[in-house]
């Protein structure tokens, strides 16, 4: 499977576009201006792929300002966990609230839970729930590319955020990471919502919030 990531707008937010034998999931609608949206698009075009799945990690202000051009582009509605519902509807209010505009969404989300599998191109996609820095935050677990989106729950050296934001639990943050990330074994690579691609065992071994680094991030 061929990983094409975008890293946009102004919370320098990641998206991909996973692919394989011509069809393509987008992960994530960070692609916020005309140009941004243009440069996913030409990436479609060029490499001749049909979308068969969009798909939100969580619908944070970041992940989604793009979803509306993306919606009418690929002419199908984003696969999102039903705790975001509400943030995808508000998705105006959270644009306000971030100082951002946005061209609001206009279809409705499709459930995603941990019991669907999504087949990309043939590559089987499981769905974990790893809430804590959102009710709604899944990660896309591809079992036999060792490949794994994460969204915002774990990063190269660091993990989701907690302050701030609504909803939000460390409790249940810190379990996403430990009981249902950190089992993906050591070989999985880990495409995060923000910053650099990197690898369930470097952040097992590395990662100060894993290690008793941090305060208040103590085992
Ligand atoms: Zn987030
Ligand atoms: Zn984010």
């Amino acid at each position: 499977m061929t990983i094409q990531s975008f890293t946009f707008n102004g919370f320098m937010t990641n998206m991909y576009v996973a692919h394989r034998e011509g069809e393509a999931a987008i992960i994530d609608a960070s692609c916020a201006s005309s140009a941004e949206q243009q440069q996913v698009d030409a990436y479609i075009d060029e490499h001749d792929l049909t979308v068969t799945h969009l798909i939100l990690t969580h619908a944070h202000i970041d992940h989604i300002l793009g979803c509306a051009h993306l919606e009418s582009t690929y002419d199908q509605a984003f696969y999102l966990h039903p705790s975001g519902t509400p943030f995808y509807d508000q998705a105006a209010q959270q644009a306000q609230a971030f100082g951002v505009t946005i061209d609001p969404p206009e279809r409705s989300t499709i459930p995603l839970t941990p019991d669907d599998t999504l087949t990309v191109g043939g590559v089987r996609f499981r769905i974990l729930h790893t809430p804590g820095h959102s009710p709604d935050s899944v990660s896309l677990v591809a079992d036999e590319e060792d490949i794994a989106f994460t969204g915002d729950v774990l990063f190269q050296d660091s993990i989701g955020r907690i302050q701030g934001l609504p909803q939000t639990s460390k409790a249940d943050l810190m379990a996403s990471i430990r009981t249902k990330l950190l089992p993906l074994g050591d070989a999985m690579t880990i495409y995060p919502g923000h910053g650099a691609v990197t690898t369930i065992g470097r952040e097992r071994k590395q990662n100060p919030f894993l290690n008793n680094q941090v305060p208040g991030f103590a085992e």
